[in-house]
């Protein structure tokens, strides 16, 4: 007897949990599922879940439940080495999923599984797919062969091909309500003005937010606006301020100098301070000196960047990127006449 909610799930995740089921019992699930949301909300643990559940020997069909954790299956499963079961991500260092790592999925599908009543395949961030990659899995998700199921993980539903999003059906993962993900933190050990600051800064989702604590992204954060502020007011210099960031990954920097100027732009439209989430970037401009058309100029500007980084499609220079960024930020604010 097994119990309708892996313990393992994060308690936001329970009504997916329960949606999925309703819609297997309904109609079965279909073979090609993609579960989208921002960073943080468990996308993984719920496709491992699934996976599990679709793979256990003792599943009984149209009922309720989640894997046993007893038989031949689960025991495989828990070793790390179920043969019916595959995972397609980034590979060799490659920030991509190419052509080889689909072919090895579509090899994998066509065989007949081993141990368990289907074969499964985790394949994420679907995002990070290479053109050629994504259509070679086309085929596949249009028609899988016997009994099969992919399931596929996005945070950037948007990015991800027309043709590939048309073949899948969706299940989005929302944030949970603030209650819910304060309650959850506070168990993890944070007080609640860290589990407030650090959702805010998170997308309000909450393993991301617990994360950014963890790794003490909030000093490292704090850090790089501290060297934002003194190169914006001048009291620093280029180099200064790039030497500052040396060791931290590119992407990152950048998602959050996107993120500074998207308050930037709230601050300059008349937000309300609360809706500002580093107010601290306000001392780098006076919101009313800065210039519209720049503003939404370079939020384009960073978003597209974070957007090949993300997808290991960009060749940029470091060096020359973040100066011609950074030139481009002080560069916000309207030139008076007189300075
Ligand atoms: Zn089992």
């Amino acid at each position: 007897m097994s119990n309708p909610i892996p313990a393992s799930l994060y308690p936001w995740l329970h009504d997916s949990w329960l949606d999925l089921q309703k819609r297997h019992r309904q109609q079965g699930l279909p073979h090609a599922l993609m579960l989208t949301g921002p960073r943080g909300m468990g996308k993984h643990v719920l496709s491992l879940e699934i996976a599990r559940w679709l793979l256990c020997t003792r599943r009984i069909p149209q009922q309720l439940g989640s894997a046993c954790g007893e038989c031949h299956s689960c025991q495989l499963w828990q070793a790390g080495n179920h043969p019916d079961f595959l995972e397609c991500k980034p590979e060799d260092g490659s920030k991509q999923i190419r052509i080889d790592g689909v072919r090895r999925v579509n090899e994998f599908l066509v065989q007949t599984p081993q141990i368990s009543p289907c074969q499964v395949v985790i394949l994420a961030p679907v995002e990070v797919l290479n053109v050629n990659a994504a259509n070679a899995l086309l085929k596949t998700l249009e028609e899988p062969p016997g009994e099969s199921f992919i399931l596929l993980e996005t945070e950037r539903h948007g990015s991800v091909m027309p043709t590939i999003r048309s073949r899948c059906q969706r299940l989005s993962l929302a944030p949970p309500p603030l209650a819910v993900s304060l309650a959850w933190l506070q168990q993890q050990g944070l007080t609640e003005t860290d589990a407030r600051q650090s959702l805010k800064s998170n997308q309000l989702a909450p393993v991301a937010a617990l994360e950014w604590v963890k790794q003490d992204y909030h000093s490292k954060h704090q850090n790089w606006l501290t060297s934002l502020q003194r190169w914006s007011s001048k009291q620093a210099s280029l180099e200064d301020t790039l030497a500052q960031w040396r060791n931290d990954e590119l992407v990152d920097v950048i998602e959050w100098l996107g993120k500074m100027l998207a308050d930037l732009m709230k601050a300059r439209m008349g937000a309300q301070p609360q809706q500002i989430i580093e107010s601290g970037v306000l001392q780098c401009f006076e919101p009313s000196t800065l210039d519209v058309s720049k503003l939404l100029a370079l939020h384009e500007r960073i978003s597209s960047v974070a957007g090949q980084l993300r997808s290991g499609v960009s060749h940029h220079n470091r060096q020359l990127l973040l100066e011609s960024l950074l030139i481009e930020w002080r560069g916000l604010a309207v030139t008076m006449g007189r300075i």
